[in-house]
């Protein structure tokens, strides 16, 4: 049994947390492959990757000696005026493995970033062109980052309410589940009609936050056309479903037409450094080529490309492409997908479902809506008592587990979920 006490720090402010009740915080003082090891001698099985980073496990041997190797040789350099190795290969690496025939990589340094340069580049890239007006486009629900641009194009809720007003006009698409497939096409074709210049920015065929909101993606194929057919520019978020989450390499790898951007985060470096990045195709380029200093993209961070971190990255890809690392992913979609057909079967939770790596299912019941549901935190409690850290999003329960997670720790996840449905 595990002791609920509170261990936060008085003088650390945490995310996505109110200064007082909430989830008691646990002090963590070791971690390797699926296990966190708790300061009261407990262990935790990592049922969520940590934030839906940690692919090849916790604190894994040769992620570690990359970022030792590296930060001896060259830990940071100013990225502007300056280039190097890692940051090259990387670049390199991820134009030859990405489906949408990207032709430059952005650094920055996380997944909000990602989307907001990959924003800020497709604003630009119109503006370049001399669009007056601009017309931003997202799927309602979206999470896409918490800095202003991504709250903008992200759902309006509470998590956005106090900048609503500084937040710009973004057209919101209905989520196309099966019922308003139909809606949100229509809607599409009408913004797309009045001709300003648009942008269109998704999570491919799964909206995480929102609660593992899965879509189709002959609808979101059908969308892309429909953009493309207009030459509104389309943006890929592929924070969470980058790096084989989907049991793809990358969630457009699904799909026939191509985003113009893809962001990419969290699984990039193996969930061990933080890393964003933004992956423009020749369209977007193209519109920086040529231009004076006034039309270049002037944007960086201090920590762009820094070595370290992307040392982590190339090292983390190279694990990604080992076929032992390709079997295990699909082990675990198997096994995602065979405990979900269990789920089925015996007619346990709302709507099982299963894409690649991820497991999702609703618990009945509780009171509000989303992420607020009031089954969060028993849900919550239900599995740290069964040794296992799953974060559920309201009542939704969802795993996505690190690819190296073992059978004996997976199978034990599927107990703890069966165990909540059967109280
Ligand atoms: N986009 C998506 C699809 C995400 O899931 C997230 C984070 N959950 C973000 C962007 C933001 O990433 P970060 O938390 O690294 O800023």
């Amino acid at each position: 049994m595990i002791i609920d006490q509170d261990q936060r720090h008085p003088r650390i402010w945490y995310p996505f947390s109110s200064m007082k009740g909430g989830y008691p915080v646990k002090k963590v003082v070791r971690a390797a492959g699926e296990y966190l090891y708790l300061q009261d001698g407990s262990q935790l099985i990592d049922g969520i990757s940590s934030w839906w980073v940690n692919i090849h496990g916790h604190s894994h041997p040769e992620l570690a000696e990359a970022i030792y190797e590296q930060a001896k040789n060259l830990e940071h350099v100013i990225f502007s005026g300056f280039t190097h190795q890692p940051a090259e290969s990387l670049a390199e690496r991820l134009c030859e493995i990405l489906p949408h025939q990207s032709e430059k990589i952005f650094f920055s340094d996380n997944g909000s970033t990602a989307v907001e340069v990959a924003l800020k580049m497709g604003v630009q890239m119109l503006y370049n062109q001399g669009a007056e007006k601009i017309r931003i486009i997202a799927l309602e629900g979206a999470y896409h980052g918490d800095t202003f641009g991504a709250m903008a194009v992200g759902a309006r809720d509470v998590f956005t309410s106090p900048f609503q007003p500084l937040l710009f006009d973004v057209d919101f698409l209905p989520f196309p589940d099966k019922m308003n497939e139909e809606k949100a096409l229509e809607r599409l074709e009408n913004l797309l009609n009045d001709q300003i210049p648009s942008l269109f920015i998704y999570e491919p065929l799964v909206q995480g936050a929102s609660g593992m909101r899965m879509y189709s993606a002959v609808w979101l194929e059908k969308a892309l056309e429909r953009c493309q057919s207009k030459d509104c520019l389309t943006l890929a978020d592929e924070v969470f479903t980058g790096f084989g989450r989907t049991g793809k390499l990358f969630a457009s790898s699904h799909l026939k037409p191509q985003p113009d951007i893809i962001c990419l985060s969290k699984a990039v470096t193996g969930g061990i450094l933080p890393l964003g990045l933004t992956a423009a195709n020749r369209k977007i380029v193209s519109a920086f080529e040529h231009q004076p200093f006034s039309s270049a993209f002037l944007h960086g961070h201090s920590f762009t490309a820094n070595p370290i971190v992307v040392a982590a990255a190339n090292k983390s890809l190279e694990i990604l492409e080992r076929p032992e690392t390709k079997m295990r992913m699909e082990w675990l979609c198997k096994k995602q997908a065979a405990f979900r057909d269990v789920l089925l079967e015996r007619g346990i939770g709302e709507n099982p479902r299963v894409l690649g790596t991820l497991l999702a299912v609703e618990a009945a019941g509780g009171v509000g809506d989303g992420y607020f549901n009031s089954l969060r935190n028993e849900i919550y409690h239900h599995f740290i008592q069964h040794q296992v850290l799953l974060r559920p999003l309201g009542r939704t329960i969802y795993t996505v587990p690190p690819y190296s997670i073992t059978e004996e720790a997976l199978e034990s996840i599927y107990k703890a979920i069966i165990a909540w449905f059967s109280r």
